[in-house]
């Protein structure tokens, strides 16, 4: 391929926006390392492009800040709910060692409760870690938008 300025040179990259052959006096890298031909069309056309993989950018960034909180709260939850429950069985599973005549009708009802708030920290330990790979999913996503590695083919048909 020659460049599209001078026939008789040989293209050393084609332009992301046209895809005309651009010789190395004629190429222009953009700010993210891709090569266009000079025109003032395509200039334009590329700075538009470098803009939507930023905003793609912010918002996989907002939405990693978003579930990051999420999941700290409900790790919170998870530890609110299984410390004391999981305490509560202990102490409630010693006495009934210690002295298994005096197990009582409340005794029985306290390790329910402690029980389904076991269960309750369960689900929501399973929701923070689902959660939690989302968020990496995000902060992936905002990374490599962010660092403009986007690899489009230029647009030649
Ligand atoms: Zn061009
Ligand atoms: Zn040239």
């Amino acid at each position: 391929m020659r460049c599209h300025q001078h026939f008789d040179t040989e293209a050393v990259a084609v332009c992301v926006s046209c895809g005309r052959g651009v010789c190395r006096g004629c190429q222009q890298p953009t700010l993210d390392q891709r090569m266009l031909c000079g025109l003032p069309q395509c200039a334009a056309l590329a700075k538009k492009q470098a803009a939507v993989p930023f905003v793609i950018a912010q918002d996989c960034a907002n939405r990693a800040t978003y579930s990051k909180t999420l999941v700290q709260t409900l790790r919170g939850i998870t530890l609110i709910l299984a410390v004391p429950s999981v305490l509560l069985e202990i102490i409630l599973l010693v006495t009934a060692a210690l002295r298994p005549q005096a197990a009582m009708a409340d005794s029985i009802v306290l390790a329910g409760l402690g029980i389904i708030l076991i269960l309750l920290a369960g689900v929501t330990w399973r929701f923070q870690s689902q959660l939690s790979l989302l968020q990496n999913n995000w902060e992936d996503l905002a990374g490599e938008f962010g660092s403009g590695a986007v690899d489009e083919p230029p647009a030649s048909t």
